[in-house]
């Protein structure tokens, strides 16, 4: 299938050719229809599957059918996103299109001043996309006028349910228009996205693709079993040893992100944290460096992580399981994306076998081991120090100060070891819904 066959004006179908798309992934091919036909969409669809050009094109096609002669103009696509930085991801590819068009896109999101979001606003906006806390704040202060929305859509929904957006989507919906079209995108459909689609969509095609997680395509699993007083180690002699020079490291708190950070530093390894509790600026500055290769190594937790679009992101290693298996296939869809090959690796301890049990279970399938081969440690490189004077006393298992490395360095997992037999990727799913009769009465 060709973007053409979708129905995409020409402006739009220079832009999706000017950012390198051949043809329309799964998502897109299924849900641009739907959306065109104006049916509201019940999307299963993960980042990485290209989900954000599923809505932003037909919906840029729509909005730029008919330009408004006000001059002032209202928002008539809203898309509300978890965090910030899908925040900026969304808007920039909306923005790539919508200019095409001559139409207007802006981002709302909490964190910075208001008054420059205010002033943007005033001038006119044709897309918003945003955050829902501040979106709500606009809606409530009479700063934005959402009387005109025609399309809302919820992207990473589960996402915003477990960051307690529930209600604050529930209260935005109630100054929307009832006539308009909804799209929900999911990763995952829990009771509550169930709930959530039952309040605010109206009879939704549904469309799913398969999850990566389950397919396995594109990337590469391993797991490496080792001593938690280790795995900074093991981690430096991966990179090292493996040439890696863009890694994405998962750490389970802020802390444990800024300290891992500062013994990668030692290591001699350029790395950068991005975590929640740093400013929005610095997190879109280290974002931006680390997509040019200012830092080899950027250690984020799952909250800032989310949303984060690095193309060709070619490793992903997980410092910490995530405590939540959920969290492991959106961690892991940051590498490998859009055909891409990548490699994600897990630094498993003896107290996270629980955690790895419970991700194998979701992902209905084990992930390869990785043999443990020596592996250096990096403590001569140290200036003297606490870290030094740690490990003289050692942990068990650990070297003494000064060691030299010794024996066979432990290997890169080689994309071939790690490389699960490829799995049949699950047929796409899509129902058509039955004539639009109407939209339901009572919202929330
Ligand atoms: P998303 O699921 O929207 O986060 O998209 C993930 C990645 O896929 C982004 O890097 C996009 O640039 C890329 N992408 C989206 N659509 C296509 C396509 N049709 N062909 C190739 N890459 C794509």
């Amino acid at each position: 299938m060709s973007f053409d066959s979708l129905g995409l004006c020409a402006e739009l179908l220079s832009a999706v050719s000017a950012r390198g798309y051949a043809g329309p992934t799964p998502i897109q091919s299924q849900a641009i229809p739907v959306i065109f036909e104006g049916c509201d969409l019940l999307a299963g669809a993960q980042t990485g599957t290209g989900k954000t050009a599923a809505f932003a094109l037909p919906i840029v096609q729509i909005l730029g059918e008919t330009v408004p002669t006000e001059k002032r103009r209202r928002p008539r696509a809203l898309v509300l996103v978890p965090t910030r930085e899908l925040a900026a991801q969304v808007s920039d590819e909306m923005n790539g299109y919508a200019r095409r068009l001559g139409l207007r896109s802006t981002m709302i999101y909490g964190g910075v001043t208001i008054q420059a979001q205010i002033e943007r606003l005033h001038r006119g906006v044709d897309i918003v996309v945003a955050t829902p806390g501040r979106l709500l704040d606009h809606a409530e202060r009479g700063t934005i006028n959402l009387s005109r929305v025609q399309f809302l859509v919820l992207d990473e929904a589960d996402r915003m349910l477990d960051l307690g957006f529930i209600d604050d989507i529930l209260r935005v919906a109630e100054y929307l228009p009832e006539k308009r079209q909804t799209l929900l995108f999911s990763a995952t459909y829990s009771q509550t996205i169930k709930k959530l689609a039952d309040e605010l969509l109206d009879n939704p095609a549904k469309v799913e693709v398969a999850r990566r997680s389950i397919t396995a395509d594109g990337v590469n699993q391993a797991v490496y079993e080792v001593e938690k007083s280790r795995k900074r180690e093991l981690l430096s002699s991966l990179i090292r040893t493996g040439g890696w020079n863009q890694v994405l490291v998962f750490a389970r708190t802020r802390y444990g992100a800024d300290k891992l950070t500062g013994e990668l530093l030692l290591d001699g390894i350029k790395a950068a944290a991005i975590h929640s509790n740093k400013s929005q600026s610095i997190r879109t500055r280290t974002l931006a460096e680390f997509k040019r290769g200012e830092w080899r190594v950027l250690v984020a937790t799952d909250v800032a992580a989310r949303g984060l679009d690095i193309e060709r992101l070619p490793h992903v290693v997980n410092y910490d399981l995530p405590q939540v298996p959920e969290d492991y296939v959106h961690r892991i869809g940051r590498t490998g994306r859009a055909g891409e090959d990548g490699v994600a690796v897990s630094l498993v301890s003896r107290e996270e076998q629980s955690l790895l049990q419970a991700i194998e279970k979701l992902i209905k399938r084990p992930i390869p081991r990785q043999e443990l081969a020596e592996f250096p440690q990096y403590a001569a490189r140290r200036s003297a120090g606490v870290r030094e004077k740690k490990l003289a006393a050692g942990p068990a298992g650990s070297k003494k100060k000064q060691a030299k490395p010794q024996g066979k360095q432990q290997k890169a997992p080689a994309a071939e070891q790690a490389k699960s037999a490829p799995q049949k990727r699950k047929k796409a799913v899509m129902q058509r819904p039955a004539p639009k009769t109407g939209r339901r009465g009572q919202r929330s």
